[in-house]
């Protein structure tokens, strides 16, 4: 799996940073978690070539996590012309977050020149996504637009794990364990906070999860000012990694 941070931003573009966007390549092709409002000036900006993600999977609501579809999906239409079938995973209620997100941001009526189907994951199962097998566990952030999710996904006998946006919650030890590539929100660095990571925290937490590698993400600005003390390694927009 190769992986790129197309954004590792939080909501308030801190340290200058595009919001939340990865883009994934592997035997299957490729897909994206998460698709913040920036994904696709992200994405233009490195080159990537958006028809060719075949699937886009996203773990809650927030605008800095999903408010790129509605750019994703008109850039789609009218400039990428794509033809290419789309599958969109995320939480429960993503039919109804979509079509809000997209009569929002581009209203009127759209025909997309493309096969597009959205899926609803279910927690704690197993299922089988654009060919990869794809789990989905619900984790601590705001359940107020539908659960928020986590991913483990396992493709070409590598794992990778998403967190989401997340306080500590037990649900990343199952969905990270001994996982190749555990990336992780770390929100601030040593004062825990509700609804999101801190350093001081997860580091407690690892040694349960026994990840090859670990790559910290969504940073705020508390945690750009002490990069300097992290030991982990910290994602960056345009960020490579493979596993
Ligand atoms: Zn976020
Ligand atoms: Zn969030």
């Amino acid at each position: 799996m190769r992986i790129r941070f197309v954004g590792c931003g939080d909501a308030f573009a801190s340290g200058g940073r595009f919001n939340t966007c990865i883009h994934v390549a592997d035997e299957s092709g490729a897909f994206l978690l998460d698709c913040g409002a920036t994904a696709l000036v992200g994405m233009q900006r490195i080159g990537i070539d958006t028809n060719a993600i075949g699937a886009i999977l996203l773990t809650h609501f927030h605008a800095d996590h999903f408010g790129g579809m509605p750019f994703f999906l008109l850039h789609a239409q009218l400039i990428a012309r794509r033809t290419q079938p789309l599958l969109i995973a995320g939480p429960l209620g993503l039919p109804d977050w979509l079509a809000r997100a997209m009569a929002l941001a581009f209203p009127g009526e759209r025909t997309l020149p493309f096969p597009l189907t959205l899926h609803e994951m279910q927690i704690g199962k197993t299922e089988t996504i654009a060919g990869r097998r794809v789990s989905a566990f619900h984790v601590a952030h705001d359940d107020r637009a539908g659960p928020c999710l986590a991913y483990r996904i396992e493709s070409g006998g590598k794992v990778l794990c998403y967190s989401g946006d997340t306080e500590w919650t037990d649900a990343l030890v199952e969905a990270a364990r001994a996982a190749d590539l555990f990336i992780c929100e770390c929100y601030t660095f040593d004062k825990p906070r509700k609804k999101h990571m801190a350093l001081s925290v997860l580091s407690r937490h690892l040694p349960r999860i026994g990840a090859r590698r670990v790559i910290l993400t969504h940073l705020s600005d508390d945690m750009l000012a002490h990069l300097g003390e992290v030991d982990l390694d910290c994602a960056s927009d345009g960020m490579a990694v493979e596993i």
